[in-house]
């Protein structure tokens, strides 16, 4: 195994002629953000696992588990900041090298970076907002929090009587046709891929990097634990993202007239 300084040598020399890199986020860039993730070892998720969009629709006892595990994860997503490897994708942006981000989180800190929200694919949706699950109108999450804290027990959408729930994908829910298509589009067009905290255990998130790999572009994955593409990778990172990625934006600094101003 190479020592980390020549992985990062080896990533920033993929780098350095790419001008449309695609980043594919999962929950681990925001572990250093406070978030927790559902996968590393250690999680309440392993033992609590999270409703599935079959039960939610189908079980007034999921809906209220639900609700619980939504009011211990909202306050956390509310309170988090982006972190370092964040700051470091939004800076790629600015400078013109990162062409979009493909994100299986719904904490959009990635728009509080500083990343343009055309160029953000939710591809399970945003916390931010409430869905009706039937109809789909988006509303106010803040208003449909305060209905359930205010002891409302299954509330629904106003329009159709479809049950409320923020605008996130649950476990067997479909992520909508045009997201994954922007996505797909990201993913045949980029001329570099990097995979960031995801497990990529998730479909169809996991399915992604085979569309760049099947065209030869190169594959840098940055995850702590291993993933099932780490043998195809050219380069890989055990290491945590806000750790690497700054380093990423160093290199190309140094190297003149890779980051250009824009
Ligand atoms: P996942 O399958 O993408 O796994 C997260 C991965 O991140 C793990 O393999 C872990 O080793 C890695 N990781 C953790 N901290 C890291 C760090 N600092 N640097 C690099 N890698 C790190 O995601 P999941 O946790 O199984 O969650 C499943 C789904 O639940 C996600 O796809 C997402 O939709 C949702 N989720 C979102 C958030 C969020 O929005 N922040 C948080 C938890 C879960």
């Amino acid at each position: 195994m190479l020592s980390l300084s020549e992985r990062i040598q080896d990533a920033i020399e993929l780098l350095q002629p790419a001008r449309r890199v695609v980043a594919l986020t999962g929950a681990g860039i925001s572990t250093e953000s406070g978030i927790p993730d559902f996968r590393s070892p250690g999680s309440i998720w392993l033992e609590q696992p999270p409703v599935s969009y079959r039960d939610f629709i189908s079980k007034g006892e999921a809906r209220q588990r639900y609700w619980q595990t939504r009011h211990a994860l909202s306050s956390r997503v509310a309170e988090a900041r982006p972190n370092a490897a964040h700051n470091a994708l939004a800076e790629m942006e600015r400078h013109g090298i990162l062409t979009g981000i493909i994100t299986q989180n719904f904490d959009g800190l990635h728009q509080d970076a500083g990343n343009s929200p055309e160029r953000v694919i939710e591809l399970h949706g945003t916390s931010r907002s409430a869905a009706c699950t039937l109809c789909g109108t988006r509303s106010s999450i803040e208003e449909l929090q305060a209905r359930i804290d205010s002891g409302e027990q299954d509330p629904q959408c106003p329009r159709c009587g479809g049950y409320l729930k923020a605008a996130t994908i649950l476990f067997g829910q479909r992520v909508p046709e045009a997201v994954l298509t922007g996505a797909r589009q990201l993913a045949d067009t980029c001329d570099l891929f990097l995979v960031i905290g995801s497990s990529l255990k998730v479909s169809p998130a996991s399915l992604l990097p085979h569309r760049a790999i099947r065209r030869n572009i190169p594959l840098i994955i940055i995850n702590l634990q291993p993933t099932p593409l780490d043998d195809v990778a050219d380069v890989i990172f055990h290491e945590k993202a806000g750790i690497v990625l700054p380093q990423f934006i160093e290199g190309l600094t140094r190297t003149e007239g890779v980051l250009p101003d824009k």
